[in-house]
């Protein structure tokens, strides 16, 4: 393991095993999609992920008892931003957004990725929440150059929230992955250009712009582990891990 600066870096073969194992983790999120519809679970969707991702070998959940974790995966509702718990009794409706934020663990490298679902048939406002959280994310990630520095991905996602008018929370940030779930490094969806640490090759972090339609602010739930928005409108989370390579950003979780 390379460690300059605070930060660990990871060998191109490291990142190569990160980029197999975020492989398993997008197919998982793409077998997640086909089981999202009304009437279902996120207790069986937990269930489908982490069944999902123990078929391949070498592949764990990494959320699984991860500070205490319950589920396999984390599953947010509507107005819950992360870390919900899943469970049978949640039951989804159309007219709901579905954020699932899954972790997978290969041969001793750790990817983290999510991804909000419609369920059924979503208002306007819902769908639109979605397409600027997506879109800030691919700011985010297009920023991650050697050429910048954290600041600059921060920058480029809340140009696009507050450019449409919608709220990026700043309780919660991305952060580094690869040897561990979360590494030191803090990723914040807001922020200055050219400021904060200099990106360098070999840096893997999680992206993960969390977007609300109302207040930035937050709670957490009495279970200790949802968050919340604080005025009850809904919020969206999309989220790669992604190298910063010479050759510019190489988003890992994909297909
Ligand atoms: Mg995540």
């Amino acid at each position: 393991m390379a460690v300059g600066s605070g930060l660990q870096l990871k060998s191109p073969r490291e990142i190569d095993t990160m980029a197999r194992g975020g492989a398993i983790l997008a197919a998982t999120h793409a077998f997640v999609k086909t089981h999202v519809q009304p009437g279902v679970s996120t207790g069986e969707l937990d269930r489908l992920a982490e069944q999902f991702i123990r078929d391949h070998a070498g592949a764990e959940p990494a959320f699984k008892g991860l500070y205490g974790f319950p589920g396999a995966v984390c599953i947010s509702v509507n107005e819950e931003i992360v870390h919900g718990i899943p469970s049978n009794k949640r039951i989804l409706n159309s007219g709901d957004i579905v954020s699932v934020d899954i972790g997978v663990k290969f041969e001793g490298m750790f990817t983290d990725a999510a991804i909000t679902h419609p369920v059924g048939v979503i208002d306007e406002v819902t769908q639109r929440l979605l397409e600027v959280t997506e879109r800030s994310l691919a700011a985010g990630i297009a920023a991650a150059t050697t050429d910048n520095h954290v600041g600059d991905i921060g920058a480029a996602i809340q140009a696009v929230v507050e450019t449409a008018g919608f709220s990026i929370v700043r309780e919660l940030v991305g952060h580094g992955v690869g040897f561990a779930p979360h590494e030191e490094i803090q990723i914040p969806n807001y922020g200055k250009a050219k400021r904060g640490k200099k990106l360098v090759a070999g840096l893997t972090i999680a992206i993960e712009p969390m977007v609300n339609v109302g207040t930035a602010k937050t709670r957490t739930l009495g279970d200790k582990w949802t968050v919340v928005t604080l005025d009850g409108k809904r919020s969206a989370h999309f989220e790669h891990t992604i190298a910063v390579t010479d050759a510019g950003p190489r988003v890992l979780t994909v297909v």
